[in-house]
């Protein structure tokens, strides 16, 4: 329990639904990098939580490298600007990259990102969300691995903030609207 709950009006997604379907995408990662090692791209601060967990669920050994973009300002709305904040500190060039991503909603710092990574010439690049809106299947990105596809309304917990708060969260859920009211 944290103070934070009686800010949640519903729970989408909880901490158990949370927990077992990162083993199954772990599953299929292992299984797909069978003989490689996958650099995982965790793009912060979102990501955070799902790549930590992911890592340890993967019995794949895998590497881990940050990168911090700004899509969104402090609110709810897409800028449709991707800045980089933090870059990989590391060379990508013939590593087999998996970007971590905490969810995909219009696409847009994704598609972005992709063209980015790709100019790095690794030798391949995979995606991995936990969550997807469905606004994202209107961009033409193929995301190798989905968690879960979840309605177009505003969701915090679980890495994702509202005004940098809710990331400690240890499930998904939708805000009181009031807590967006002030
Ligand atoms: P996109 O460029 O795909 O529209 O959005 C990318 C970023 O916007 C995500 O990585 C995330 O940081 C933020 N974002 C998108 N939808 C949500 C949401 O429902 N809740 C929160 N907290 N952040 C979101
Ligand atoms: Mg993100
Ligand atoms: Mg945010």
């Amino acid at each position: 329990m944290s103070e934070l709950d009686a800010d949640i009006e519903q729970t989408l997604i909880s901490t158990e639904q949370i927990r077992e379907k990162i083993g199954e995408l772990a599953a299929q990662i292992d299984a797909d990098y069978a003989d490689r090692e996958p650099m995982l791209v965790g793009v912060l601060k979102g990501a955070a939580m799902f790549m930590s967990d992911l890592a340890r669920a993967l019995e794949r050994p895998s590497t881990m490298e940050f990168m911090a973009v700004s899509s969104y300002g402090s609110g709810t709305q897409s800028s449709g600007v991707v800045r980089i904040l933090k870059d990989l500190d590391r060379d990508i060039a013939d590593q087999d990259v998996l970007i971590v991503e905490d969810i995909i909603d219009s696409g847009l710092t994704l598609s972005w990102l992709l063209k980015n990574l790709r100019s790095r010439h690794p030798r391949s690049i995979r995606i991995v969300t936990l969550l997807r809106k469905p606004d994202a299947l209107k961009v033409d990105i193929s995301v190798d691995y989905v968690g879960f596809d979840i309605p177009n309304e505003f969701v915090v917990g679980y890495g994702l903030d509202y005004a940098e708060r809710y990331r400690d969260l240890p499930y998904i859920g939708r805000l009181r609207p009031a807590v967006y009211g002030g």
